[in-house]
């Protein structure tokens, strides 16, 4: 989106504004496809739960990775209408609850729609067996998150040897464990984990099959990167890897289902705040803005993710701290933003900010959250 539409939507709506661009959100749903034919692509609903988002996605006849009960109403809503084998076959066909711990009461209500969830240990398929015998399994395991900008393997994930114990152990519960699912950590710029990945899930296929339990699904979980820099590496090479090791260990009859959030919103999402207040601090210059931390660039704390800050305005730049509104000293966005001399009631933005940004905006101080805007919905 260029910057006259932004501005333009800034004055419309006003500020602290986000803004969602569909056909990005389109274009980066066809290219995941198109790079991985193979694969199912479940829209990890976390990453941007907005409503007119997973619309988006269901009109592109996407799936959808939930990991709360809001989360699977959010999907739910979409298929509400639908006669009850072809809602039933969706939730079992297209929606996988892919939180390894689920509480009793969500287990209980999740039950009658017999979905696919995850699980990594003992203690939850017992839950699992009592409160939502008629769910399928799939079991996560702990791989490699080398490098990755949000790791997940210290908090979920069985070990690869106790991976074909805890199937047997499922399935001695009475449930059926269709297949493995991991996650190489959000933002993964490293193949290798993958790769490693791939490989560990394939050794448990084989181990598993030896002991009678013939897995059907393999989950490649998250961690398809946005081109935040261009020190990412390009998706098409890293899909290339990842399809040749896929077919080379699994044949076509195995299921492959991936997880994909961030690389499916970051890019579509806009910021765009105002100037509010100004400041010379120890020689710098520092810009006091109607968005933060607490906000819309929440990502800065959860995500460990930065949020270049660009002005509307040209001009002479120079390195300048950026703060959101609260009183809190941790709402910063920035120390150092490449930003020309600004002044009160001049707009500033931020692109690539649509994933882990509005979904974990707080009222933090009193400031709510930004107006949310959708463009190019189809
Ligand atoms: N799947 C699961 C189980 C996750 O926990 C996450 C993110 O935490 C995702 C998918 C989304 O992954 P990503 O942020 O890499 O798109």
């Amino acid at each position: 989106m260029n910057q006259k539409t932004l501005l333009a939507l800034a004055h419309e709506h006003g500020t602290p504004l986000f803004v969602v661009d569909h056909a990005e959100l389109r274009k980066n749903y066809r290219l995941f496809k198109k790079h991985f034919p193979r694969v199912q692509a479940y829209y990890a609903v976390k990453v941007n739960s907005d409503p007119a988002i997973v619309e988006t996605i269901y009109k592109l006849g996407g799936s959808f990775d939930v990991a709360s009960m809001q989360e699977f109403h959010t999907v739910y809503r979409f298929i509400k209408q639908l006669p009850a084998k072809e809602r039933q076959d969706f939730i079992w066909d297209k929606v996988i609850y892919a939180n390894p711990i689920k509480p009793i009461e969500t287990l209980r209500e999740l039950d009658r729609y017999k979905p696919l969830v995850t699980y990594d240990n003992q203690e939850e398929v017992t839950k699992i067996a009592e409160h939502a015998p008629h769910a399928g399994l799939a079991l996560r395991l702990r791989v490699p998150n080398t490098g990755s900008m949000v790791e997940l393997s210290s908090k979920f994930g069985a070990l690869p040897g106790e991976a074909v114990d805890l199937i047997a152990y499922a399935h001695d519960h009475g449930l059926t464990v269709e297949g493995l699912s991991f996650h190489v950590g959000s933002q993964c710029t490293n193949p290798e984990n993958y790769i490693q990945a791939i490989h560990l899930s394939a050794g448990i296929f084989a181990e598993a099959e030896s002991r009678g339990f013939k897995l059907q699904l393999l989950d490649i979980g998250g961690g398809f990167p946005a081109a935040y820099d261009a020190s990412v590496p390009r998706f098409a090479d890293l899909a290339t890897r990842i399809n040749h090791e896929i077919n080379r260990l699994f044949p076509k009859e195995i299921e492959i289902l991936a997880e994909p959030g961030r690389f499916l919103v970051a890019s579509a999402g806009y910021a765009v705040s105002k100037v509010i207040g100004k400041a010379v601090r120890e020689g710098k210059r520092c810009y006091y803005v109607n968005d933060g931390v607490y906000h819309t660039y929440s990502g800065v704390i959860f995500d460990h993710c930065p949020y270049p800050v660009k002005a509307f305005k040209k001009g002479p730049t120079e390195p300048s701290a950026v703060f959101g509104p609260t009183c809190d000293a941790l709402d910063t966005i920035g120390l150092s933003e490449q930003l020309p001399d600004l002044q009160l009631g001049d707009y500033v933005y931020s692109e690539n900010i649509g994933a882990y940004s509005a979904a974990s905006s707080t009222h933090f101080n009193g400031f709510p959250p930004a107006t949310v805007v959708h463009v190019n919905q189809e």
